[in-house]
């Protein structure tokens, strides 16, 4: 609504699954003029910022950052590591896999998209024939969304790594961490991860505009003796500059945020942030599962606990109700803001971000208000929601 629109009195309760809230002492840390990105006091903020992002990428590998979002992370990372007809393996699932997928065929990569069940994701046996059918090794990479964000179904990293070992296939491991990073375990160099695709706007709490890749050796290398097109993105280039990254002037803001946002996440202590994000999670899961009881009301997307995502729940509304007119009484009466379905989800399913700087408070006043409006809107579901998730919390 604009400035002449009716007044939204009161916090605006941002629940999307990214971008996501950012705490007050990272504005105030980006809220500064330009310097150049050659002085000496930038310099030290942007090696500060990378070295926190390899504490909390669990890597001593290279990063490179790009002026962009994901897609762009996505773009420069699939440039760098492949040659026109490379074959890649793409699991599916979701939007996001499928986006990846796009792009990628786009540059004249061979994707195989893995057809999986989008309600539980792909498993290990059918990940297994795949990789053991491919005997001569054509496959040079495998790419997983560690968080699939369009439907919350998490993909157990630790798992594929074993299954690519146990099929001795060499490919390359690719993992998107773009809302997986800062909200619950990525473990890089002991996970066995190639590559890591990240962004700013999720749980680093960062404003949208900042993207990585994180490379290991094995990836580097597969870079040097890779073709297709690239000039802004040529992680060679990169490389020969002092910030191993961007091709250009260097955004300085946004380090000056990442180094207060990984204060904040290291001061808390990356376990205890895990650990938050579990909590908050099992209290909107408990608030989903209470409003579905007796089958008839809004339910868990993702129908796989194993897999259950500590950022973001997916939930699946019954057919007779379509998911953005319910999202826009959210918004506009309650001053709420929750997350759209994605593709073919569109209309069918809303979803609540539980990423980045939010405690118990912010998570009972979101839950509270969805159940509010599910009571205004006419949405069939059972009452408890909000005290299934007091429950939950106070456990
Ligand atoms: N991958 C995942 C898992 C995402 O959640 C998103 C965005 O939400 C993207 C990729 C695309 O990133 P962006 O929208 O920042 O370009």
């Amino acid at each position: 609504m604009g400035a002449m629109g009716p007044r939204k009195p009161g916090r605006h309760f941002f629940a999307n699954p990214g971008p996501t809230n950012i705490p007050d002492s990272v504005l105030r840390a980006m809220d500064r003029g330009s310097i150049d990105f050659m002085e000496s006091e930038f310099l030290e903020v942007f090696d500060a910022a990378r070295a926190g992002l390899q504490r909390v990428l669990f890597t001593g590998g290279e990063i490179f950052f790009y002026a962009a979002t994901g897609h762009g992370a996505w773009e420069a990372t699939m440039v760098n590591l492949f040659s026109a007809g490379d074959e890649v393996l793409i699991i599916g699932g979701g939007y996001f896999s499928s986006a990846w997928a796009a792009l990628s065929r786009k540059f004249g990569i061979a994707v195989e998209l893995m057809d999986v069940d989008m309600r539980t994701g792909v498993t290990m046996e059918a990940l297994s024939a795949r990789l053991k059918a491919d005997t001569s090794h054509n496959i040079k990479a495998l790419c997983v969304v560690h968080n699939e964000t369009s439907t919350s179904v998490v993909l157990p990293i630790q798992q594929i790594r074993a299954v690519l070992d146990d099929a001795g296939h060499p490919a390359l491991l690719l993992t998107d961490t773009i809302s997986s990073l800062g909200c619950f375990e990525f473990k890089m160099d002991e996970w066995g991860v190639d590559v890591v695709v990240g962004g700013s706007q999720k749980g680093l709490m960062l404003p949208a505009g900042l993207a990585f890749s994180a490379a290991s050796a094995k990836a580097v290398a597969a870079h040097r003796a890779a073709t297709l097109p690239r000039f802004y993105f040529d992680w060679t280039a990169m490389m020969e500059r002092r910030f191993r990254s961007f091709t250009g002037t260097v955004p300085i803001l946004p380090f000056f945020g990442m180094v207060e946002a990984i204060r904040l996440l290291e001061q808390e202590g990356m376990e205890n942030v895990w650990a938050r994000h579990h909590r908050l999670a099992g209290a909107v899961r408990a608030a989903v599962k209470a409003w579905g009881a007796g089958n008839q009301g809004p339910e868990m997307y993702n129908l796989n606990p194993a897999r259950y995502s500590d950022s973001v729940t997916t939930i699946l509304l019954p057919e007779s109700v379509n998911a953005d007119a319910f999202r826009k009484l959210l918004l506009d009466r309650f001053n709420v803001s929750t997350g759209g379905g994605l593709g073919v989800l569109t209309g069918r399913v809303f979803r609540i971000g539980h990423m980045g700087d939010l405690n118990e408070a912010m998570i009972l006043g979101t839950i509270g208000a969805v159940e509010l409006a599910m009571q205004i809107h006419g949405l069939p579901h059972a009452k408890g929601g909000v005290a299934a998730a007091i429950e939950s919390l106070a456990a």
